[in-house]
């Protein structure tokens, strides 16, 4: 089947078949075809749902003074705050640790400006920049390295 890329764009945008078959006038089965032959899920009415885990984790955080950021959603019984999206399970630490350094965090993350609970991407850490805070005050102050 040959994929029409103005069909295709649209719906990678995230419209739905009605929205698309509107403004292309076509009929909603041709929409529908190309969403099947590019393995696209279908498009869900209702109720807009967070269009990513970023926005999900934006909805579920408030802002505090001191530019921290607080989670308002779930918490898991160990205390680590948590989301679904998509199927998929998420901690907040992980994904703001992602979010600010655009990688996967290695150990725990932790917020590093010592308020309880932060998840402001800028201030969560994960195992490798402890330890090497821990090397950097271990040179200015001496001690073991
Ligand atoms: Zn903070």
């Amino acid at each position: 089947m040959k994929i029409r890329t103005d069909i295709a764009d649209l719906l990678r945008a995230g419209h739905s078949d009605r929205e698309i078959s509107r403004v292309l006038h076509l009929d909603n089965r041709t929409i529908a075809a190309v969403r099947t032959e590019l393995g696209l899920p279908r498009h869900k009415s209702g109720i807009k749902a967070a269009g990513s885990p970023r926005d999900l984790f934006r909805q579920r955080t408030r802002p505090v003074d001191g530019g921290h950021l607080e989670w308002t959603g779930y918490v898991a019984n160990d205390g680590t705050p948590f989301f679904r999206w998509n199927k998929r399970g998420y901690t907040a630490g992980r994904m703001a640790f992602g979010m600010q350094h655009g990688r996967a965090p290695v150990g725990r993350v932790r917020p590093g400006c010592g308020h309880l609970g932060c998840v402001a991407p800028s201030h969560v850490e994960d195992q490798p920049m402890r330890d090497q805070l821990k090397r950097q005050l271990a040179g200015i102050f001496g001690g073991a390295a």
